[in-house]
């Protein structure tokens, strides 16, 4: 496979795309992203990274880092972790809170932010409220094989300050008992994962692992287990994209997880991973033009999986 001429041929085609949408402007540190850049890395089972356009700059992971908590959750809490977080597509909004009540605060994935949060409140219960963020940050820096990866201090700050939404979510999950931990605290590790910095090649070599049956094709290193994987990839298939989560396996067909900051990370397994990075989004809050780039992948390459 030709990946460079690939790369190369997808920015060239999603050139008019760029722009398109809108930056997340919930917090003033988001917003002032340039809404034209586009950056895509391939790495591959060898170990090889092929790169195209802003590939090299760092973004705001933002939601991505949910792939990588669960991992870090699962292997503390084997499949018990799913007595307190569904494994079904929500259909709403990465922030709803409405399916909340209805199921006892339990909520329907670890990829919506109330899913997101009781992942986190697990990994206090195991290290603590004050080694979790670095726990967490350590994990993509080892993944990344990158000690430049760090947590973007202005973005946290960001984060909590206008974090309403997030602090409604883990009170009221609270309240049903469903997190064990202090809300403030599990927030604070909460936003300070949202705010770790990444560029696409970073990302794409962090996810090695989800495509490599849980064990790190560089390092040798087994990262998750077989069945953890399994489990991980399935969610991102099927709850990567919120609500635009069957849109996403409908046009692409690969697992895949998007955040707000214009990030996705993909998987195909046994091959590579692929990281987009273009910062105005869709309706669901999912990158519009780094969708598209995938969706050129997969036709490009045919390696979507079905
Ligand atoms: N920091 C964002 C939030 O909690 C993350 C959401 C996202 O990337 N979709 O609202």
């Amino acid at each position: 496979m030709n990946w460079q001429k690939i790369l190369d041929d997808i920015k060239e085609q999603i050139q008019p795309e760029l722009g398109v949408g809108k930056v997340a402007d919930y917090i003033p540190a988001l917003s002032k992203v340039d809404p034209q850049a586009f950056g895509m890395a391939v790495n591959t089972m060898a170990g090889e990274c092929f790169k195209t356009g802003d590939a090299d700059l760092p973004f705001s992971i933002q939601s991505i880092s949910k792939v990588f908590t669960l991992t870090i959750a699962l292997g503390f809490e084997n499949e018990g972790l799913f007595d307190r977080v569904g494994r079904e597509p929500s259909g709403s909004a990465f922030n709803s809170i409405v399916q909340l009540e209805h199921e006892q605060g339990i909520p329907r994935n670890p990829f919506i932010n109330a899913g997101a949060i009781v992942v986190t409140d697990t990994i206090i219960t195991h290290c603590g409220e004050k080694s979790t963020a670095n726990l967490i940050l350590e994990f993509a820096r080892n993944l990344s094989g990158s000690s430049r990866v760090h947590i973007d201090d202005d973005v946290a700050r960001s984060e909590a300050l206008w974090g309403n939404r997030n602090r409604s979510l883990a009170y009221f999950m609270k309240s049903f008992g469903v997190l064990k931990n202090d809300p403030e605290d599990v927030l604070q590790a909460y936003f300070c994962q949202c705010s770790l910095e990444m560029t696409c090649e970073e990302l794409a070599r962090s996810g090695s692992y989800l495509a490599n049956d849980g064990v790190d094709p560089v390092s040798g290193k087994q990262v998750a287990t077989h069945p953890h994987v399994n489990r991980i990839n399935a969610l991102m298939m099927t709850c990567g994209h919120y609500d635009m989560s069957g849109d996403f396996a409908f046009h692409v067909g690969l697992p895949g997880k998007s955040g707000v900051g214009g990030g996705i990370l993909a998987i195909v397994p046994g091959i590579c991973t692929v990281a987009v990075w273009s910062p105005a989004l869709n309706r669901a809050g999912n990158s519009h033009a780094g969708t598209l780039a995938l969706k050129l992948f997969s036709e490009k390459t045919n390696l979507n999986l079905f």
